[in-house]
């Protein structure tokens, strides 16, 4: 006979184990079933941090969630006794018509921001580790920030299983199949269990579990670079602040000194290498080197010193670029999880509520249209 479960989740990365948290919370039997370790580096949310940020160029729907985002992760911080999210201010800089800059000062706008306009002047001045070009155009919000992603995982699993939530580490899930009558039943490599729901949030690999997906939600091999400065107070969270910057060599993002000795950046969809997740190369190239000094060289170049560490990671990519949170069509059972399109995590928190929210009562206070399954059809 089967263990049953009120919910069962099947990945606990960034989102599953924010799911596992908010479930187990309101009382409800929780697993968890991880089929690597609780923080690993073959997934999405590894590499300590990641940017947080209330002006959205990609949309203005994403800002009520934003708000509750932030909420959460100051609660849940100061629950588990570590600070889960740092203040450094944040610019999203760009040509004038470029829409990181637009669609970042249309979301202030829209929901009343804090924000300045600066030019790419004005940024240098302010924060001197810059050298943008000097018609750029930026949006600073004072709320930007970086969530630090791997310890929030931890954060999140260590209070679900103090809340009662089981958590099996190193098991893959193999399939999943709904009961007659309601419910699933999922089968890993150790046994079976039985549940009145499933979350879904397998990250890069959630097309294993949604064959539907799989030319919809896309892996997506990211390589980040930490570089160590020769003038590193201009590079610390104080002095500097994240940010998105389109120049003519791509969209980069960038976050400052913490945790590793060098200023973290990546450049959006890096040399756009697709495939199964499984099959992503983990390994780094003078290419991948190469592709990140692009932005450090002319537009940062006191932070283009010798590299502190490169680091793969993975993207799962929509079309529109937009997240995945529905339930499966035909079987409101069944919750399906991919917000990623890189630019996810910082969402984390206040997914786990909407999935919890999803699972027990059927709805979320959310408007979650954009992110549904349908709009692939
Ligand atoms: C380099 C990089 C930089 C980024 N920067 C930002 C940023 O600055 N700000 C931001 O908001 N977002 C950013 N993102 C995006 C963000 O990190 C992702 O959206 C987020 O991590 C996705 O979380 P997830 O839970 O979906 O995936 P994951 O954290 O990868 O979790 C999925 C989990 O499912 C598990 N799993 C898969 N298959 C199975 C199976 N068969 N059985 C059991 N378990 C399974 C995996 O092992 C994994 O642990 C970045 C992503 C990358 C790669």
């Amino acid at each position: 006979m089967a263990s049953r479960y009120d919910v069962i989740v099947v990945g606990v990365g960034g989102m599953g184990s924010a799911a596992c948290y908010q479930l187990a919370q309101r009382g409800q039997r929780v697993l968890g079933l991880e089929r690597f370790d609780i923080g690993h580096t073959n997934g999405s949310s590894h590499g300590v941090t990641r940017i947080i940020r209330l002006a959205y160029f990609e949309s203005p729907v994403y800002v009520p969630m934003l708000r509750r985002a932030f909420e959460l992760w100051r609660e849940t911080g100061d629950r588990f006794g570590e600070p889960l999210l740092i203040t450094t201010g944040g610019i999203d800089a760009s040509p004038e018509g470029d829409r990181v800059f637009t669609g970042s000062l249309e979301s202030c706008r829209a929901h009343d921001l804090p924000h300045e306009v600066l030019t790419g002047a004005e940024v240098n001045r302010r924060f001197p580790g810059y050298r943008l070009p000097a018609t750029h155009r930026a949006v600073f919000q004072p709320d930007g920030g970086m969530v630090l992603s791997e310890r929030a995982i931890v954060a999140h699993v260590t209070m679900a299983t103090a809340a009662g939530a089981e958590i099996h580490t190193r098991e893959k899930v193999l399939e999943w199949q709904p009961i007659a009558g309601g419910g699933v039943r999922v089968v890993t490599d150790r046994g079976g269990y039985e549940a009145g729901r499933l979350i879904l949030s397998a990250g890069g690999w959630i097309s294993d579990f949604v064959p539907a997906l799989e030319a919809i939600a896309v892996p997506e091999r990211q390589v980040v670079g930490w570089f160590r400065p020769s003038a590193p107070e201009k590079f610390a969270p104080g002095a500097f602040p994240v940010s998105v910057v389109a120049v003519d060599e791509g969209l980069f993002y960038l976050l400052p000194v913490y945790g590793i000795p060098g200023l973290k950046l990546g450049r959006y969809h890096h040399l756009h290498e697709h495939g199964h997740a499984d099959a992503l190369s983990h390994g780094v190239t003078g290419a991948d080197e190469e592709a990140l000094r692009a932005c450090l060289a002319p537009y940062l170049p006191e932070a283009n010193g010798p590299v502190v560490k490169l680091q793969s990671c993975m993207f799962t990519v929509t079309p529109d670029e937009h997240f995945i949170i529905d339930t499966m069509p035909g079987n409101d059972d069944v919750i399906v999880a991919s917000p990623c399109s890189g630019h996810g995590y910082k969402f984390a928190s206040v997914v786990g509520e909407i999935l919890a929210d999803l699972a027990v009562g059927g709805s979320s206070r959310f408007d979650l249209s954009t992110f549904s399954l349908s709009r692939f059809a």
